[in-house]
This record gives C-alpha cells, sequence and structure tokens, in this order.
C-alpha cells in the first residue's frame, strides 16, 4: 500500500508543497474519527508541517478526493481556509506531477508565442489585429 501511495501522488498533496515521499506520512484524506477507513481508496501523503493545517478549527485546510468529472479525478483536493481563500476552492498538488506541470508550461509558451506573431504581424506585415480565431479586434 505504502508504494502505491508513493506512487499515486508522489509526495505531499498540499498544494505547492515540494516535500518527496521520503518526508511524508500516511494521511486520512477522511478522518478516522469520522469514519474515514484505513485503506488506499482514503489516503494520501501529506509532510509534518501541512498534515498539521489539516483540522476542524478556524484556519484548517480540508481534504478531499477530487470526484469524476472534476479535471483532476481521484487525486487529493485540499481546500483552503477562508483567510486565504474566501471562496474555498480546491486545489490539488502539480509540483509531483511532470505530466502537470510540462503541460502547464506548454500552455504558457503557446499562449506566449500565439500573442507575439499576432503582434508581430500586427506590426511588421500590417495584418489588422485579431483574436486567436482569425476575428478582427476593435
Ligand atoms: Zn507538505
Amino acid at each position: 500500500m505504502v508504494l502505491a501511495l508513493i506512487a499515486a501522488p508522489g509526495g505531499c498533496t498540499r498544494p505547492g508543497c515540494d516535500a518527496p515521499a521520503t518526508l511524508t506520512a500516511v494521511h486520512h484524506i477522511t478522518d478516522w474519527k469520522d469514519g474515514g477507513p484505513t485503506d488506499i481508496t482514503n489516503e494520501d501523503l501529506a509532510c509534518d508541517a501541512c498534515h498539521a493545517l489539516v483540522h476542524e478549527g478556524t484556519g484548517g485546510w480540508k481534504t478531499r478526493v477530487s470526484p469524476a468529472g472534476a479535471e483532476y479525478p481521484g487525486r487529493t483536493e485540499r481546500i483552503p481556509p477562508p483567510h486565504i481563500d474566501p471562496e474555498r476552492t480546491p486545489r490539488v498538488n502539480h509540483r509531483h506531477h511532470l505530466g502537470d506541470l510540462l503541460s502547464a508550461a506548454l500552455a504558457h509558451y503557446r499562449a506566449r508565442r500565439d500573442t507575439e506573431m499576432r503582434e508581430h504581424r500586427r506590426r511588421w506585415l500590417r495584418e489588422p489585429a485579431g483574436d486567436a480565431a482569425g476575428g478582427e479586434v476593435p
């Protein structure tokens, strides 16, 4: 079970934390005292500092499994406390998922390239400014 946990999240699951699996402990997504089972479907990894942030009190983070149909189904979502995000938008950690990081970098690169190509065409080829679909922007 521990190997599956290391393979799936790859490290601490709090968004932005880069603690590798070797510096984490197993965390119950639904707390054991609330009926959460001790099995692979209800466990993830958290480093000590991030594990201490998950609690029911003021300022505590909540954890849950991302539902089917979500952007990252089956991954652990962490819900920040209101003082960090008043809308409490669930987040996942991308630090240990190379595919996520590569996709974000490629999307950023492509958006920047498209913007620069439009500007190049407008400036040097004297084409009218247009949006990505080829429509003209007023
Ligand atoms: Zn952490």
